[in-house]
């Protein structure tokens, strides 16, 4: 599931214009209610909200707006499906593994409908989310599908009058608090490790961007999943969000979005039930480009890293160190491809570059832009945006950033590239390591002995050596330090959806 940009670039490129998928066109949204006991319900206070086209402003339709209440109800229905002698509890963990790929199947025929709402949803270029954000959750599925029936414990020799063994047992009702920037691929990362693994979940797709995780409520039912093992609510942070973290009745949580929400979730969740959390949260992350690298690889590679998703990924190449002899050509090579990228309408396939996710987010990333012009980093290309009103900010390159600045330390969740110099490898290792967060980092060079002595130094979940967001559903995913706790993807990311239960036999008979 390589989830770079490049993914969608080498597809596109080497499909002829006609071939190239097309997005349909979608007159009514379908599903818009909130998905309970595969049944669709309105909100219990009636309330709606809007979700809006980032492109235009325009809403797209309204959608139902869970609170407390709902997900009370969206609890109550996931626990009976958990229930001793339920059909969830007694299928087959084979069967489970087959209602995966039936989902992955039909994720696969709606395809290019689920690639067009996420585009209108979120402002992201078609072929990116149906090159990328498809395949990836289609890999996903498909992936936890295969370890649905192989999932086992042990037996672990102890003292000869007992015989002890493990098993690996569901941890229950699984909430799953999902982000705006990829929402169909983040929700998959969560329900096809927790369904592999037996849980039923409850969802909340990001208020901004509630379409396809809908769409995937209808093909869940579709799929024949027992009715109650997935739920999805549709609704705001602070309301249905919160009453998750809070919820007696959720044994865990595994949340995406800002670091700070994530403090909040775990604070709610020590002081409910103690239910297990999994955290992915920001980053600020470091790429280190030495000197005897492949430029013009380190070149392509950061610049997709920077500005893919308009910058908006927890893994965007923010802190970008360039050794003083490559840095003036890195710099100019820079600038030469930020101006290849092709702004405009997110559902032609021409678009590389969409408009950022609300207006409160453009506001947040042009201050910040401010603030590095006005602290005296040098604006090497971009920092405004396109006409009044509208929420597309330009590829934006800053160069001599200085460590203490505003964009050198503050997350900025937008397409702005900031590059600085340095000397000495000891001195890059102790500022790129110089920050709270600790998700991914990268490294570019020719030496394979610096590669991984470098590699080993990064206090980061994730080290990429002459590539970037090279992301695969078979490697496990997650932050040291303020980034986050746990893993996702992966064999490990079973780990999170399990309890381990010790069964301990007292033997009256021993040879
Ligand atoms: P961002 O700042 O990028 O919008 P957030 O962390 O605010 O990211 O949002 C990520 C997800 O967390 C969304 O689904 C959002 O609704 C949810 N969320 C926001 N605030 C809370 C909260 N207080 N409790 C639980 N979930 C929340």
């Amino acid at each position: 599931m390589a989830q770079s940009g490049t993914t969608r670039n080498r597809v596109a490129e080497k499909t002829p214009a006609s071939d190239l998928p097309q997005p349909v066109k979608v007159q009514q949204v379908r599903n818009t209610k909130i998905f309970i006991n595969n049944e669709w319900h309105t909100s219990i206070s009636g309330r709606t909200f809007p979700t809006l086209n980032p492109a235009t402003g325009d809403t797209i339709c309204e959608v139902q707006e869970a609170d407390k209440e709902d997900v009370d109800k969206a609890v109550a229905a996931a626990k009976v499906a958990m229930q001793l002698g339920s059909a969830w509890r007694k299928m087959e963990p084979s069967r489970r593994g087959r209602l995966l790929h039936r989902l992955a199947d039909l994720v696969e025929r709606d395809r290019l409908l689920i690639a067009t709402l996420e585009s209108l949803d979120t402002g992201k270029p078609f072929l990116q989310a149906f090159f990328v954000d498809l395949e990836g959750s289609i890999r996903t599925l498909r992936y936890y599908a295969g370890w649905a029936d192989k999932i086992h414990g042990k037996s672990v020799p102890v003292d000869e009058t007992f015989m002890c063994i493990t098993k690996h047992e569901p941890i229950g009702i699984c909430g799953a608090i999902i982000p705006w920037n990829f929402p169909l691929l983040m929700l998959m990362w969560k329900i096809a490790p927790a369904l592999c693994c037996g849980n039923t979940v409850v969802i909340k797709p990001a208020e901004q961007t509630p379409l396809t995780a809908l769409h995937i409520g209808s093909l869940i039912k579709e799929a024949e999943f027992p009715p109650g093992v997935v739920n999805i609510l549709p609704g705001f942070g602070p309301t249905a969000g919160a009453a998750f973290a809070s919820h007696c009745g959720i044994d865990k949580v595994a949340f995406t979005g800002s670091t700070e929400v994530g403090q909040l979730i775990k604070e709610s969740a020590a002081k409910s039930n103690l239910k297990r959390v999994t955290l992915e949260l920001g980053g600020k992350n470091p790429c280190i480009v030495f000197a005897d690298c492949d430029l013009q690889l380190a070149v392509e590679e950061i610049q997709k890293g920077a500005f893919y998703n308009q910058g908006q990924c927890c893994t965007a190449a923010s802190r970008v160190f360039v050794q003083e002899k490559i840095y003036e050509e890195f710099v100019r090579r820079s600038i030469e491809s930020a101006k290849k990228i092709v702004i405009g309408d997110p559902l032609d396939p021409q678009t590389t570059h969409g408009p950022q996710i609300d207006q409160q987010h453009f506001d947040k990333i042009m201050d910040l832009i401010e603030s590095g012009k006005k602290e005296g980093a040098k604006l090497e290309y971009g920092g405004g945006y396109l006409g009044e009103k509208s929420l597309f900010i330009q590829p934006t390159i800053f160069s001599e950033v200085k460590d203490s600045m505003r964009i050198a330390v503050e997350e900025i969740f937008g397409p702005v590239l900031c590059i600085f110099r340095f000397k000495s490898q000891q001195e890059v290792i102790e500022r790129a390591n110089n920050s709270r967060y600790g998700l991914v980092s990268a490294v570019f060079t020719t030496s394979m002995d610096r590669a991984l002595s470098v590699s080993g130094a990064m206090e980061t979940g994730t080290v990429w050596i002459n590539c970037y967001n090279a992301l695969h559903v078979q490697t496990p995913f997650g932050g040291y330090k303020m980034s986050g706790n746990g893993r996702e993807l992966g064999e490990y990311a079973l780990a999170e959806y399990s309890e381990v239960k010790t069964v301990t036999f007292k033997m009256s008979e021993t040879m």
